[in-house]
């Protein structure tokens, strides 16, 4: 497996660079956005680490061509601390993850591992709920690794879920965001839906707030 380093600081990349080969990645480094973006442009890398703020052409506009020109690969982005609008733009961008500096190395490498991991298929965004991932490009979901084969309605909800993680969503809300305006709409449907879905994912997944609706959680026991 190959990674790009792509980060300004000298150190910094020296360290993450030193890391990833002792964790037994073939490593390429680039100092500026400029080089970065042509190693990421020319070379077949299994994941990048990407610095934002750089010298020649910032992190941000490196991933935007990236992706415009259809390189896929993981992008693990490094941010200032407190920074929420750089990770913000960089989720935008197209990154798959990120990092707040400082960090612990042994960090980076269990987020490069993941990103690897996820990214055997199609690189895109995964959504991670304790032991459960969607990948929203394919709409692959997988319960602790396993492939879990759910119905159209059943992804769309789990999805509306996993993109809304932590709120409470009424049935209502479900309905408006699920089926379409022509769809036959009953509220008893949901339920079906969600009873399914706890039974092929995790019991514990799908929270009932009683008269609220409901909530996507991480399942006790799990992280
Ligand atoms: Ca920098």
């Amino acid at each position: 497996m190959r990674v790009l380093v792509v980060e300004d600081e000298l150190d910094l990349r020296q360290q993450v660079s030193d890391a990833l080969v002792g964790a037994g990645y073939s490593v390429d480094q680039a100092p500026d956005g400029e080089e970065g973006e042509f190693l990421g442009d020319t070379e077949p890398y299994d994941a990048v680490v990407l610095d934002l703020g750089l010298p020649k052409v910032d992190g941000i506009t490196v991933l935007n061509n990236w992706r415009k020109a259809g390189r896929d690969m993981p992008v693990l982005i490094l941010t200032a601390r407190d920074s929420w609008t750089e990770k913000v733009g960089g989720f935008d961008a197209g990154a798959d993850d990120y990092l707040t500096k400082p960090f612990h190395m042994e960090e980076l490498l269990a987020r490069v591992r993941a990103l690897i991991r996820r990214s055997a298929g199609i690189a895109t965004s995964v959504l991670t709920c304790g032991p459960v991932e969607l990948e929203t490009r394919s709409g692959k979901v997988t319960m602790d690794g396993q492939s879990v084969t759910l119905t159209a309605h059943e992804l769309k909800i789990l999805s509306y879920f996993m993109h809304h993680q932590g709120k409470v969503i009424s049935q209502s809300e479900l309905i408006e965001h699920v089926y379409d305006q022509d769809f036959d709409r009953d509220s008893n449907t949901i339920e079906v839906f969600i009873a399914r879905l706890r039974k092929k994912l995790a019991p514990k997944l799908i929270k009932t707030h009683r008269g609220r609706g409901y909530s996507i959680v991480v399942p006790e026991g799990e992280v």
